[in-house]
């Protein structure tokens, strides 16, 4: 058990401010009252590929085997494949100049 408080000052002791939760709900009150901060891409402590790698892969993708390009950056294919699905790396800029015609192709 955790102890929350409803005002968020870490300092403040009045009891009335205070109430016991898990630590899943000092997540969800973390969220509901905006303090979340979610950490994305290279920002993330666990990245392996860094925003150049991500460029670099977009532009290889069309070429490429993913499993030979996730030897090469020695990440899961199914890393390639969340970038190739636009569901990881998403913040970076669109695609350009080359890899125009494949998102033409593909869409
Ligand atoms: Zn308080």
């Amino acid at each position: 058990m955790c102890v929350l408080r409803h005002c968020d000052n870490p300092r403040c002791i009045r009891p009335d401010h205070r109430f016991l939760g898990t630590r899943a709900d000092n997540v969800h009150d973390m969220i509901i009252k905006g303090r979340a901060r979610y950490c994305r891409g290279e920002e993330n402590g666990h990245h392996k590929l860094t925003e150049q790698d991500v460029q670099t892969i977009r532009q290889l993708l069309p070429w490429m085997e993913i499993t030979l390009i996730g030897e090469l950056f020695k990440v899961a294919p199914s890393a390639i494949c969340s970038i190739k699905m636009n569901k990881t790396w998403k913040h970076l800029d669109p695609p350009t100049d080359s890899n125009e015609a494949r998102y033409t192709v593909n869409n």
